[in-house]
């Protein structure tokens, strides 16, 4: 199972948070005697920023200080960090269930191709690297997107490629030289018009909704986006 580590809540730059498992809390602050404070893989906990946000999670959790403020990293199977990607970058109410499979393997192929954008994680949970939310629920739309695309990646040249995607592309993707894994973007004529929010590259994650209710297929959307590379 492939795990991966994403550094957590860091936009709020706690100084203290809260860890409940089952029914037991612990308070960690700065200058904690707890730290580091780590749970297994597979454990079944809540992470609070006390006041702010607090979210559910399965897997591992490790929490260190830095820089005067905590870092949470939690660990988890690449499938669960899929689901919760979905769900964060494509809200449940609007997109048809294609778009969000064209999301999940996007996401996937993000995850399992660009490691090492920090130290000591794989992955942070802000625009740099990919939102993640809660993992949703087995009967959520975004964990069904990603259940239905199990272990799929864009591929270019046998090898996966780190799918870059964008909010609203704003009428027509942009073209990049290759980068670390081969993959030169071309410029794609997108379904939508609209402004232009995000990179432009890749995946236009509005376009890729309309061409779903356009009754296209999660593979149609995505060699539309990612032209000259294949899902395997
Ligand atoms: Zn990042
Ligand atoms: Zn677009």
């Amino acid at each position: 199972m492939l795990l991966v580590a994403i550094s957590v809540f860091s936009l709020f730059h706690p100084r203290a948070l809260e860890v409940r498992v089952a029914d037991v809390a612990v308070e960690l602050h700065v200058g904690s005697a707890a730290l580091p404070y780590s749970l297994a893989d597979g454990a079944d906990f809540t992470l609070a920023v006390p006041g702010k946000i607090e979210r559910h999670f399965r897997g591992g959790l490790e929490i260190i200080e830095e820089h005067g403020e905590l870092r949470a990293i939690v660990r988890m199977d690449l499938e669960t960090a899929v689901a919760s990607i979905v769900a964060a970058e494509i809200p449940a109410s609007g997109a048809p269930i294609e778009a969000l499979r064209a999301q999940a393997v996007a996401a996937r192929s993000f995850l399992a191709a660009a490691h090492g954008r920090h130290r000591g994680f794989d992955f942070c949970d802000t625009t740099h690297c990919q939102f993640l939310r809660q993992p949703p629920e087995p009967n959520e739309k975004a964990f069904q997107a990603a259940e239905s695309t199990r272990g799929l990646t864009l591929r270019f040249r046998e090898q996966t490629i780190a799918a870059l995607y964008s909010a609203d592309c704003g009428g027509h993707t942009d073209a990049s030289p290759p980068g670390a894994d081969g993959y030169a973007y071309s410029r794609v004529a997108c379904a939508r018009k609209g402004v232009r929010r995000g990179h432009g590259m890749g995946l236009c994650q509005v376009g890729a909704a309309a061409l779903a209710a356009k009754g296209k297929s999660y593979l149609e959307i995505l060699t539309f986006y990612y032209p000259g590379a294949t899902v395997k």
